[in-house]
Protein backbone atom coordinates (compact mmCIF):
# COMPACT_ATOMS: atom_id res chain seq x y z
CA UNK A 1 0.00 0.00 0.00
CA UNK A 2 1.24 3.50 -0.56
CA UNK A 3 1.92 5.34 1.89
CA UNK A 4 -0.45 8.45 0.46
CA UNK A 5 -3.42 5.78 0.88
CA UNK A 6 -2.37 5.24 4.16
CA UNK A 7 -3.95 7.49 7.08
CA UNK A 8 -2.30 8.19 10.12
CA UNK A 9 -4.02 10.42 13.19
CA UNK A 10 -1.64 11.91 15.42
CA UNK A 11 -3.54 12.90 19.27
CA UNK A 12 -1.96 16.19 20.45
CA UNK A 13 -0.14 18.03 16.93
CA UNK A 14 -0.14 20.97 18.59
CA UNK A 15 3.29 19.76 21.13
CA UNK A 16 6.64 20.09 20.49
CA UNK A 17 6.98 16.16 19.90
CA UNK A 18 3.42 16.12 18.17
CA UNK A 19 4.65 18.49 15.47
CA UNK A 20 7.53 16.78 14.51
CA UNK A 21 5.80 13.93 14.14
CA UNK A 22 3.51 15.31 12.02
CA UNK A 23 6.35 16.71 9.68
CA UNK A 24 7.88 13.39 9.46
CA UNK A 25 4.60 11.11 8.58
CA UNK A 26 3.79 14.29 5.76
CA UNK A 27 7.42 14.01 4.72
CA UNK A 28 7.27 10.30 4.25
CA UNK A 29 4.07 10.90 1.71
CA UNK A 30 1.10 9.77 4.91
CA UNK A 31 -2.23 11.03 4.75
CA UNK A 32 -2.16 12.58 7.85
CA UNK A 33 -4.65 13.65 10.81
CA UNK A 34 -4.18 15.66 13.69
CA UNK A 35 -6.41 16.27 16.68
CA UNK A 36 -5.64 19.52 18.55
CA UNK A 37 -7.80 20.86 21.90
CA UNK A 38 -9.40 23.51 20.05
CA UNK A 39 -9.38 24.10 16.16
CA UNK A 40 -8.43 28.19 16.93
CA UNK A 41 -4.36 26.37 17.30
CA UNK A 42 -4.32 25.26 13.64
CA UNK A 43 -2.85 28.43 12.35
CA UNK A 44 -0.29 28.02 14.59
CA UNK A 45 0.12 24.57 14.31
CA UNK A 46 0.42 25.22 10.38
CA UNK A 47 2.29 28.20 10.25
CA UNK A 48 5.66 25.66 12.67
CA UNK A 49 4.93 23.34 9.90
CA UNK A 50 5.24 25.18 6.71
CA UNK A 51 8.37 27.48 8.30
CA UNK A 52 9.94 23.91 8.68
CA UNK A 53 9.10 23.00 4.97
CA UNK A 54 6.10 20.79 5.41
CA UNK A 55 3.67 20.10 2.24
CA UNK A 56 0.52 20.46 4.56
CA UNK A 57 -1.99 19.34 1.79
CA UNK A 58 -2.38 16.30 3.13
CA UNK A 59 -2.98 17.63 6.38
CA UNK A 60 -6.60 17.76 8.38
CA UNK A 61 -7.62 18.39 11.77
CA UNK A 62 -9.93 17.48 14.31
CA UNK A 63 -10.82 19.17 18.01
CA UNK A 64 -10.90 16.57 20.87
CA UNK A 65 -9.86 16.98 24.36
CA UNK A 66 -8.54 14.19 25.89
CA UNK A 67 -10.97 14.89 28.74
CA UNK A 68 -14.26 14.86 26.53
CA UNK A 69 -15.68 11.89 24.83
CA UNK A 70 -17.19 14.22 21.97
CA UNK A 71 -15.38 13.67 18.30
CA UNK A 72 -12.90 10.85 19.02
CA UNK A 73 -14.61 7.93 17.14
CA UNK A 74 -14.69 10.85 13.75
CA UNK A 75 -11.46 11.39 14.05
CA UNK A 76 -10.03 7.60 14.65
CA UNK A 77 -12.28 6.55 11.52
CA UNK A 78 -10.92 5.46 8.51
CA UNK A 79 -7.51 5.92 9.80
CA UNK A 80 -5.00 2.51 10.14
CA UNK A 81 -2.54 3.96 12.46
CA UNK A 82 -3.15 6.12 15.28
CA UNK A 83 0.05 7.89 17.41
CA UNK A 84 -0.75 9.26 20.75
CA UNK A 85 1.44 11.45 22.19
CA UNK A 86 -1.11 14.05 24.46
CA UNK A 87 -0.58 14.14 27.51
CA UNK A 88 -0.65 16.78 30.01
CA UNK A 89 2.70 18.18 30.65
CA UNK A 90 2.86 21.09 32.58
CA UNK A 91 7.04 22.53 34.35
CA UNK A 92 4.77 22.49 37.46
CA UNK A 93 3.86 19.75 39.88
CA UNK A 94 -0.02 20.39 40.36
CA UNK A 95 -1.89 20.46 43.51
CA UNK A 96 -4.31 17.86 42.95
CA UNK A 97 -2.28 14.86 41.15
CA UNK A 98 -5.80 14.18 39.52
CA UNK A 99 -5.13 17.16 37.30
CA UNK A 100 -2.70 15.61 35.50
CA UNK A 101 -3.84 11.60 36.29
CA UNK A 102 -7.50 11.65 34.69
CA UNK A 103 -6.90 13.18 31.46
CA UNK A 104 -3.36 10.77 30.37
CA UNK A 105 -5.36 7.67 31.83
CA UNK A 106 -8.71 8.28 30.73
CA UNK A 107 -7.72 10.37 27.21
CA UNK A 108 -5.92 7.13 26.13
CA UNK A 109 -8.52 4.93 27.20
CA UNK A 110 -10.58 6.96 24.88
CA UNK A 111 -7.92 6.88 22.42
CA UNK A 112 -7.83 2.72 22.17
CA UNK A 113 -11.38 2.18 22.88
CA UNK A 114 -12.45 4.84 19.66
CA UNK A 115 -9.33 3.17 17.69
CA UNK A 116 -10.65 -0.37 18.59
CA UNK A 117 -14.25 0.16 17.32
CA UNK A 118 -12.98 2.30 14.20
CA UNK A 119 -10.76 -1.09 13.31
CA UNK A 120 -7.72 0.69 13.99
CA UNK A 121 -4.38 -1.73 13.11
CA UNK A 122 -1.94 0.00 16.04
CA UNK A 123 -1.77 2.68 18.11
CA UNK A 124 1.78 3.93 19.24
CA UNK A 125 1.61 5.48 22.27
CA UNK A 126 3.82 7.97 24.03
CA UNK A 127 4.96 7.11 27.35
CA UNK A 128 8.15 8.27 29.24
CA UNK A 129 10.61 6.93 31.46
CA UNK A 130 8.77 8.27 34.38
CA UNK A 131 7.02 5.11 33.52
CA UNK A 132 9.98 3.09 34.26
CA UNK A 133 12.61 4.30 36.67
CA UNK A 134 10.88 6.85 39.73
CA UNK A 135 10.88 3.55 42.33
CA UNK A 136 14.26 1.34 42.22
CA UNK A 137 16.09 1.87 44.84
CA UNK A 138 19.19 -0.25 43.73
CA UNK A 139 21.46 2.92 42.35
CA UNK A 140 23.04 0.31 40.16
CA UNK A 141 20.64 -1.15 38.49
CA UNK A 142 20.66 -0.41 34.44
CA UNK A 143 17.36 0.33 33.52
CA UNK A 144 15.85 -0.59 30.92
CA UNK A 145 12.12 -1.88 29.16
CA UNK A 146 11.44 -4.16 31.83
CA UNK A 147 10.87 -2.14 34.57
CA UNK A 148 8.25 -0.34 35.90
CA UNK A 149 7.74 2.83 38.35
CA UNK A 150 5.57 1.92 41.20
CA UNK A 151 2.45 3.97 40.97
CA UNK A 152 1.66 3.62 44.91
CA UNK A 153 5.33 5.02 45.60
CA UNK A 154 5.65 8.98 46.71
CA UNK A 155 6.34 10.32 43.33
CA UNK A 156 5.51 13.40 41.69
CA UNK A 157 2.13 13.97 39.77
CA UNK A 158 3.09 13.75 36.36
CA UNK A 159 5.47 10.37 36.73
CA UNK A 160 2.41 9.09 38.28
CA UNK A 161 -0.26 9.71 35.60
CA UNK A 162 2.64 8.54 32.40
CA UNK A 163 2.68 5.15 35.01
CA UNK A 164 -0.72 4.74 35.30
CA UNK A 165 -2.00 5.56 32.15
CA UNK A 166 0.31 2.97 30.53
CA UNK A 167 -0.45 0.42 32.31
CA UNK A 168 -4.06 1.12 32.09
CA UNK A 169 -3.55 1.37 28.16
CA UNK A 170 -1.34 -2.49 28.34
CA UNK A 171 -4.52 -3.35 29.98
CA UNK A 172 -7.34 -1.81 27.80
CA UNK A 173 -5.76 -4.26 24.97
CA UNK A 174 -5.13 -7.55 26.80
CA UNK A 175 -8.74 -7.72 28.25
CA UNK A 176 -10.73 -5.33 25.86
CA UNK A 177 -8.54 -4.98 22.71
CA UNK A 178 -10.12 -7.45 20.51
CA UNK A 179 -6.96 -7.41 18.30
CA UNK A 180 -6.14 -3.66 18.46
CA UNK A 181 -1.99 -3.81 18.69
CA UNK A 182 -0.33 -1.48 20.70
CA UNK A 183 3.47 -0.33 20.91
CA UNK A 184 4.44 2.32 23.52
CA UNK A 185 7.81 4.21 23.31
CA UNK A 186 9.53 5.65 26.83
CA UNK A 187 11.34 8.60 25.85
CA UNK A 188 13.85 10.31 28.52
CA UNK A 189 13.70 14.31 28.28
CA UNK A 190 13.36 15.25 24.71
CA UNK A 191 15.29 18.17 23.44
CA UNK A 192 16.73 18.77 19.78
CA UNK A 193 14.93 21.46 17.67
CA UNK A 194 11.93 23.30 18.88
CA UNK A 195 9.83 24.32 15.47
CA UNK A 196 8.31 28.17 16.52
CA UNK A 197 7.23 28.99 19.76
CA UNK A 198 5.70 24.98 20.54
CA UNK A 199 7.69 23.88 23.31
CA UNK A 200 7.37 21.22 26.34
CA UNK A 201 8.39 21.96 29.87
CA UNK A 202 11.70 19.71 29.49
CA UNK A 203 13.13 22.35 27.00
CA UNK A 204 11.00 25.63 28.97
CA UNK A 205 12.79 24.16 32.84
CA UNK A 206 16.27 22.78 31.33
CA UNK A 207 17.68 24.90 28.24
CA UNK A 208 15.91 27.80 29.22
CA UNK A 209 16.56 27.61 32.65
CA UNK A 210 19.70 27.59 32.26
CA UNK A 211 20.50 29.87 29.44
CA UNK A 212 18.41 32.68 30.68
CA UNK A 213 20.01 32.41 34.29
CA UNK A 214 17.25 30.87 36.27
CA UNK A 215 18.43 27.99 37.39
CA UNK A 216 21.31 28.38 39.73
CA UNK A 217 21.77 24.72 41.38
CA UNK A 218 22.46 21.80 39.88
CA UNK A 219 19.89 19.11 41.01
CA UNK A 220 21.89 16.04 42.56
CA UNK A 221 20.11 13.83 39.79
CA UNK A 222 20.97 12.94 36.31
CA UNK A 223 18.94 12.45 32.94
CA UNK A 224 18.77 11.01 29.77
CA UNK A 225 18.51 12.90 27.06
CA UNK A 226 16.70 12.34 23.20
CA UNK A 227 16.65 14.29 20.35
CA UNK A 228 12.52 14.98 19.46
CA UNK A 229 13.60 13.98 15.65
CA UNK A 230 14.62 10.49 16.97
CA UNK A 231 11.74 10.21 18.98
CA UNK A 232 9.45 11.04 16.11
CA UNK A 233 11.34 8.69 14.36
CA UNK A 234 11.22 5.44 16.33
CA UNK A 235 7.12 5.90 16.99
CA UNK A 236 7.50 5.82 12.85
CA UNK A 237 9.17 2.69 13.17
CA UNK A 238 7.52 0.89 15.90
CA UNK A 239 3.94 1.79 13.75
CA UNK A 240 5.38 -0.41 10.84
CA UNK A 241 7.30 -2.82 12.30
CA UNK A 242 5.46 -6.01 11.89
CA UNK A 243 6.59 -7.48 15.55
CA UNK A 244 6.36 -4.01 17.28
CA UNK A 245 2.98 -4.76 18.39
CA UNK A 246 2.96 -5.58 22.22
CA UNK A 247 6.41 -4.62 22.92
CA UNK A 248 7.91 -0.78 24.69
CA UNK A 249 10.98 0.98 23.87
CA UNK A 250 13.20 2.72 25.65
CA UNK A 251 14.15 5.91 23.99
CA UNK A 252 17.57 7.40 24.83
CA UNK A 253 20.46 8.04 23.30
CA UNK A 254 24.24 7.13 24.88
CA UNK A 255 24.67 8.36 28.72
CA UNK A 256 22.95 10.90 30.65
CA UNK A 257 23.71 14.91 31.93
CA UNK A 258 23.31 16.65 34.83
CA UNK A 259 22.04 20.13 34.71
CA UNK A 260 25.39 21.39 35.42
CA UNK A 261 27.00 19.02 32.82
CA UNK A 262 24.41 20.88 30.27
CA UNK A 263 25.22 24.66 31.60
CA UNK A 264 29.04 23.69 30.99
CA UNK A 265 28.68 22.31 27.47
CA UNK A 266 26.66 25.48 26.44
CA UNK A 267 28.85 27.49 28.20
CA UNK A 268 31.91 25.89 25.97
CA UNK A 269 29.84 25.26 22.90
CA UNK A 270 27.88 28.62 22.72
CA UNK A 271 30.37 31.01 24.31
CA UNK A 272 27.84 34.29 24.00
CA UNK A 273 25.44 32.71 26.65
CA UNK A 274 28.38 32.06 29.41
CA UNK A 275 28.00 35.60 31.22
CA UNK A 276 24.16 34.83 31.80
CA UNK A 277 24.58 31.33 32.87
CA UNK A 278 24.48 30.94 36.96
CA UNK A 279 24.86 27.24 37.38
CA UNK A 280 28.61 26.34 38.89
CA UNK A 281 29.76 22.81 38.31
CA UNK A 282 28.83 19.94 40.56
CA UNK A 283 29.10 16.63 38.67
CA UNK A 284 30.73 14.99 41.72
CA UNK A 285 27.24 15.78 43.53
CA UNK A 286 25.55 13.59 40.60
CA UNK A 287 24.14 10.82 40.98
CA UNK A 288 24.71 9.14 37.06
CA UNK A 289 21.67 6.97 36.41
CA UNK A 290 22.13 4.03 33.82
CA UNK A 291 19.81 2.78 31.09
CA UNK A 292 19.82 0.30 28.35
CA UNK A 293 18.82 1.71 25.07
CA UNK A 294 19.86 -1.25 23.13
CA UNK A 295 16.54 -2.64 22.49
CA UNK A 296 15.65 -0.01 19.79
CA UNK A 297 18.74 0.77 18.21
CA UNK A 298 19.11 -3.51 17.59
CA UNK A 299 15.24 -3.72 16.38
CA UNK A 300 15.12 -0.32 14.31
CA UNK A 301 18.86 0.03 13.42
CA UNK A 302 17.92 3.37 15.62
CA UNK A 303 21.10 5.67 15.82
CA UNK A 304 20.01 8.54 18.05
CA UNK A 305 21.53 12.14 17.65
CA UNK A 306 24.14 12.37 20.41
CA UNK A 307 22.71 14.06 23.69
CA UNK A 308 25.33 16.89 23.39
CA UNK A 309 23.87 17.66 19.59
CA UNK A 310 20.20 17.32 20.72
CA UNK A 311 20.95 20.17 23.94
CA UNK A 312 22.76 22.53 21.49
CA UNK A 313 19.72 22.07 18.75
CA UNK A 314 17.73 23.43 20.91
CA UNK A 315 19.40 26.10 22.12
CA UNK A 316 19.79 27.14 18.36
CA UNK A 317 16.62 27.37 17.68
CA UNK A 318 15.11 28.90 20.58
CA UNK A 319 17.93 31.70 20.46
CA UNK A 320 19.95 31.55 17.17
CA UNK A 321 22.86 30.22 16.03
CA UNK A 322 25.81 33.38 16.50
P1 LIG B 1 3.94 19.41 24.97
O1 LIG B 1 4.62 20.23 23.94
O2 LIG B 1 3.49 20.06 26.23
O3 LIG B 1 2.75 18.61 24.29
C1 LIG B 1 1.70 18.07 25.02
C2 LIG B 1 0.56 17.84 24.06
O4 LIG B 1 -0.54 17.26 24.78
C3 LIG B 1 0.04 19.14 23.45
O5 LIG B 1 -0.31 18.90 22.10
C4 LIG B 1 -1.19 19.43 24.29
O6 LIG B 1 -2.18 20.20 23.61
C5 LIG B 1 -1.71 18.02 24.49
N1 LIG B 1 -2.66 17.95 25.60
C6 LIG B 1 -2.45 18.20 26.89
N2 LIG B 1 -3.61 18.06 27.59
C7 LIG B 1 -4.57 17.75 26.68
C8 LIG B 1 -5.96 17.49 26.74
N3 LIG B 1 -6.64 17.56 27.90
N4 LIG B 1 -6.63 17.18 25.61
C9 LIG B 1 -5.97 17.12 24.41
N5 LIG B 1 -4.65 17.38 24.29
C10 LIG B 1 -3.96 17.67 25.40
O7 LIG B 1 4.93 18.25 25.46
P2 LIG B 1 5.77 17.17 24.63
O8 LIG B 1 7.14 17.16 25.16
O9 LIG B 1 5.56 17.31 23.17
O10 LIG B 1 5.08 15.86 25.17
C11 LIG B 1 4.49 14.96 24.30
C12 LIG B 1 4.38 13.61 24.98
O11 LIG B 1 5.70 13.13 25.26
C13 LIG B 1 3.62 13.60 26.31
O12 LIG B 1 2.88 12.40 26.36
C14 LIG B 1 4.73 13.59 27.34
O13 LIG B 1 4.31 13.00 28.54
C15 LIG B 1 5.75 12.72 26.61
N6 LIG B 1 7.12 12.87 27.05
C16 LIG B 1 7.74 14.08 26.97
C17 LIG B 1 9.08 14.18 27.39
C18 LIG B 1 9.85 15.47 27.28
O14 LIG B 1 10.95 15.55 27.82
N7 LIG B 1 9.34 16.49 26.58
C19 LIG B 1 9.75 13.05 27.89
C20 LIG B 1 9.07 11.83 27.95
C21 LIG B 1 7.76 11.74 27.52
P3 LIG B 1 -2.21 21.81 23.75
O15 LIG B 1 -1.27 22.32 22.70
O16 LIG B 1 -3.64 22.14 23.47
O17 LIG B 1 -1.79 22.16 25.15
Amino acid sequence: MKSSDTTVLVIGGSGFLGLQWVLQLLDAGYSVRTTVRALAKKGKVLQALQSAGANVSRLEFFEADLTSDKNWYTAVSGCRYVLHVASPFPADNPQDENELIVPARDGAQRVLKAAKEANVERVVMTSSFAAIGYSEPDKTHVFSEVDWTDENAPIPAYIKSKTVAEKAAWNFVRTQGNGLELSVINPVGIFGPVMGDNYSASVATVIKGIVDGKITESPDFTFGVVDVRDVADLHLKAMVHPDAAGERFLATSDGVMSFADVADLIRKERPQFASEINIQHKTEDSFYISMDNQKAKNWFDWKPIAKESAILASVDSLYGKA
